[in-house]
């Protein structure tokens, strides 16, 4: 049974740590001479988002309340975490994020720093934070213009399954059915593959291009020596061949 989410598992208590290592070190301590070089505040600037507001609005769907409390806690913690790791801007106004809750079709949108979240999937479905997460990877990335839609759902989905939700990875995969171009975790899982097989940072690379509106397929050619299409045959032919499921203890 899947336990209700609140995304404090495992890389969120990093996340935690991780915050609250860095306050340690915040210049809100008493003033030390700072060493030529990067101003402190810049370099830690995404890491703790100190500009960051999360506003929450129910008006339409009052019963939400409660879940979207939750929703902005989740924010103001993954916001610095995907932030760093996307390699977000250092803009040095204030960063926002606005949840609205009301009756829609579909689950969740997003556009530019507003994700609307449809009231009913959150009573449907109350367990689902991480598809917030997955909208605010999309307030993060905030990519120039449209580009490969694919492998940006990809991402965000690689980051709410690899980094907040292992237990919502795929276990397998339907050969005729699956492409990389799916999107979402079909996506995600392939990048994470690619990752491990290739040492590479494949993730951080499409995002660097993505951010400078340059991105082109063959990155992941210059990256691995193997075009997409390639890696794809071979990561569907590893997941085809699965290693052995380890024995219970008796
Ligand atoms: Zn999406």
């Amino acid at each position: 049974m899947r336990a209700p989410a609140i995304l404090s598992f495992r890389s969120a208590s990093t996340a935690v740590a991780l915050a609250t290592a860095v306050f340690a070190f915040s210049p809100q301590l008493p003033a030390q001479p700072v060493p030529a070089g990067p101003k402190v505040p810049d370099l830690i600037q995404p890491l703790v988002s100190r500009n960051l507001k999360v506003t929450v609005d129910t008006t339409g769907a009052p019963e939400c309340q409660a879940w979207a409390e939750r929703a902005k806690e989740m924010v103001q913690v993954w916001h610095p975490v995907v932030s760093a790791y996307l390699d977000a801007p250092l803009n040095p106004g204030e960063k926002k994020v606005h949840l609205v809750f009301k009756e829609m079709n579909g689950v969740a949108a997003t556009s530019k720093d507003v994700i609307t979240i449809s009231a009913g999937w959150v009573k449907s479905h109350p367990e689902d934070l991480g598809m917030v997460l997955h909208e605010l990877v999309h307030v993060i990335q905030d990519y120039p213009t449209t580009q490969s839609v694919w492998l940006i759902e990809g991402i965000a989905d690689y980051i709410r399954f690899w980094m907040a939700e292992p237990e919502g990875q795929p276990k397998r995969f339907n050969r005729a059915k699956e492409n990389y171009r799916n999107g979402y975790r079909t996506t995600g899982a392939f990048l994470a593959w690619i990752e491990k097989q290739y040492q590479t940072p494949i993730i951080r690379d499409a995002n660097a291009a993505l951010r400078r509106g340059t991105y082109k397929d063959a990155l992941f050619e210059e990256k691995t020596g193997k075009n997409l299409n390639a890696l794809w045959t071979e990561f569907m032919d590893s997941t085809e061949k699965p290693a052995a499921e380890p024995k219970r203890p008796i």
